[in-house]
C-alpha cells in the first residue's frame, strides 16, 4: 500500500469518493467534531479582544467570559480528541487501505489499487 503519486511521487493524494467507496468513510470522533469550530471561535475572540485593548479601553467583561468558555471548551474537547485519536487513527488506516481509488493534487493523475 503506498500513499504516493506513483506518476510523481507526490504525498498530496485525494481518495476519490465513488459509490462502492462511500460506505467505508472514517469515523470521525464528535470531540474534534466540537474541537475544530471551537478553536476558529476561540481565534476570533482572542483577536477581538487582543484589537480591543489595542484600540479602546479593552475588552468587556462579556467577551472575556465568552473567551474563557471557548478556551474551557477547546481544552475538554482536546483531552476528548486526545483519547479518541487512537481509535481514529485506526479507523482512518482502515479507510486508506480500503480505498481503491485516487487522485494526485499535483499532477491530477487518476489510479486504481487493485
Ligand atoms: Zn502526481
Amino acid at each position: 500500500m503506498q500513499y504516493r503519486c506513483p506518476k510523481c511521487q507526490s504525498a498530496k493524494i485525494l481518495p476519490v469518493a465513488n459509490g462502492d467507496t462511500a460506505a467505508v468513510r472514517p469515523v470521525v470522533p464528535k470531540s474534534l467534531v466540537i474541537l475544530i469550530p471551537a478553536l476558529f471561535i476561540l481565534l476570533l475572540l482572542v483577536v477581538i479582544s487582543v484589537a480591543l485593548w489595542l484600540f479602546s479601553n479593552g475588552a468587556g467583561q462579556t467577551l472575556q467570559i465568552a473567551t474563557v468558555v471557548a478556551f474551557l471548551i477547546c481544552v475538554v474537547a482536546g483531552i476528548l480528541f486526545w483519547r479518541d485519536l487512537p481509535d481514529f487513527k485506526i479507523s482512518m488506516q482502515s479507510f486508506m487501505n480500503a480505498n481503491k481509488h485516487w487522485k494526485c493534487r499535483e499532477c491530477n493523475h487518476e489510479w486504481h489499487i487493485q
